[in-house]
């Protein structure tokens, strides 16, 4: 295509637009929506991505700001270009005594953790999932065991440096270009790129002592969440919903496959070696139907403690499968009744090769404006995480969705990471208040309409003004 050869020239980086390269970049991780792009830009500075992004909007072209890619909902797909930010991954500075890292935004948190080790540094918030951007989680918000105290990784941002869609380089903070700085935090890639991070970092204790738990009751686990939390009796909180298959029930004229359902909570403190355990004052009074297990193991191996899950997953072909994954955070009041509706629908076997995650927080725990969360004391996260074979895929969407809607009609707020197939009135309904700010901030930072048009679609934006 002509104008890949005229995009290219000038740049530091290199744009590919080779067929194996293009369709590497075809589809994410939820492997649901497919869009090959044109061309690949491997930025080589925040300039590269300035004249892309300037390039783009001479030539009426759409950029989709891409990280590692695992996002499920076409977030990070374009027909035109993909920018592809992997390629900015510099640790710029571990600043031990301020508690700060700078690095830019293609790092992996991984990458980013692995450097911080040595210095007994951490990031406040790690999503489970370490293989993920810098960029990617701040811009959708980046959620952990953590989040229930700290927020997301997006309320770990100090400052940012971004690319606005008119390829402007702005340095932002709190207290400098603070509309961008908020409009790019769980901004969904909608409104500047973000070349480089000023996080916050914390210094942690060397091991980690965790309490396998399991619970038959799902009130009893919502109240201990709350003990837990009040009280703070441990660093991080870990759940999941694990259904116990009964066979099948009668519905109607047929029969559908159901489960009981049980409810692992692990609960991690953080520890000096061979400190003495407090387990009794740290479980006191706790309802837990089942005391499973306990271990003691240093906080650098906590963190990865997903790899082994994920790397079953990709030995057993879950990988591959598509991941309409849905997660909501739904004000606490309404938790109960919604989560036993949806798991009393759900047929165990849709957890095969994936999960049932559960997380409770502080409702004002992260106070990032564009990242939607109830306005209740505490929350309750939810999420389906399901790998589903090509076959199975036409039965699960429509549950799915039907779970997603029925969130935000009890007040819930979805997370935007997963697959997200709202039409303009859902899009204008999880913003609510906000809606208008979203509509000024696109006209303002992306006026052309840039930005991953796939995602957040025009016609929820108003076609006229973003076509
Ligand atoms: C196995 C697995 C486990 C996961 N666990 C968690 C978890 O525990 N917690 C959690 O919060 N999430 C989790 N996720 C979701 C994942 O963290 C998010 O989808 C994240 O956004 C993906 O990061 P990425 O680098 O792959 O970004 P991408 O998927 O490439 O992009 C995500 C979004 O960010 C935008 N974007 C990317 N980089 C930039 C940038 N530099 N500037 C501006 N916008 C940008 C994109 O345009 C897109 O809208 C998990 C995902 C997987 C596959």
């Amino acid at each position: 295509m002509s104008w890949v050869r005229e995009l290219s020239h000038g740049l530091e980086g290199r744009v590919f637009d080779d067929e194996a390269t293009r369709a590497g970049f075809a589809t994410d991780f939820g492997r649901i929506v497919r869009r090959t792009p044109a061309a690949i830009v491997r930025p080589g500075s925040a300039e590269d991505v300035a004249r892309t992004l300037q390039f783009a909007a001479g030539h009426g072209l759409r950029v989709a700001t891409r990280g590692m890619g695992h996002s499920q909902g076409g977030q990070s797909l374009s027909d035109h270009i993909v920018l592809d930010m992997a390629a900015l991954h510099d640790i710029l500075d571990v600043d031990e005594k301020g508690l700060t890292v700078t690095c830019q935004a293609g790092l992996t948190w991984r990458s980013l953790l692995k450097r911080l080790a040595s210095f007994g540094l951490s990031p406040p918030v790690l999503t489970n999932n370490l293989d993920v951007t810098v960029g990617g989680t701040l811009s959708t918000g980046g959620l952990g065991v953590a989040s229930w105290r700290y927020g997301t990784q997006a309320d770990q941002c100090l400052a940012l440096a971004v690319v606005t869609g008119e390829g402007e380089i702005v340095h932002c903070s709190e207290s400098s270009n603070r509309e961008v700085f908020d409009a790019v935090r769980a901004g969904c890639g909608q409104f500047g790129v973000i070349t480089e991070a000023k996080l916050r970092v914390r210094r942690h204790r060397a091991a980690v002592r965790t309490y396998f738990l399991l619970y038959d009751d799902l009130a009893a686990l919502l109240d201990d969440f709350q003990v837990l939390i009040r009280e703070e009796r441990f660093d991080y909180l870990e759940s999941w919903c694990a259904p116990c298959p009964q066979g099948f029930k009668r519905v109607g004229d047929g029969r559908q496959a159901f489960a009981q359902w049980f409810y692992p909570l692990h609960v991690t403190i953080e520890t000096d070696w061979r400190q003495p355990s407090e387990e009794g004052v740290k479980l006191q009074g706790l309802r837990f139907y089942k005391y499973v297990h306990s271990e003691e193991g240093s906080t650098m191996e906590f963190f990865t403690r997903l790899d082994a899950l994920f790397a079953l997953w990709k030995r057993g072909g879950f990988w591959d499968c598509a991941h309409p994954w849905m997660e909501c955070i739904l004000p606490w009041e309404a938790a109960p009744f919604y989560v036993t509706q949806v798991l009393g629908n759900l047929p165990p076997q849709a957890v095969a090769g994936g999960h049932i995650l559960l997380w409770p927080a502080r409702g004002h725990a992260s106070s990032v404006p564009l990242f939607m969360r109830p306005r209740s004391e505490y929350v309750v996260g939810f999420g389906i995480l399901p790998a589903v074979p090509p076959p199975f895929l036409d039965e699960a969407l429509p549950r799915l969705h039907q779970a997603s809607a029925a969130s935000m009609m009890m007040g819930g707020k979805r997370y935007l990471s997963g697959w997200v197939s709202f039409d303009p009135v859902q899009w204008n309904a999880h913003y609510a208040d906000l809606w208008p700010t979203i509509l000024a901030l696109k006209r303002k930072y992306d006026p052309k309409g840039v930005f991953n048009a796939g995602f957040l679609q025009a016609q929820s934006l108003g076609a006229a003004d973003f076509g």
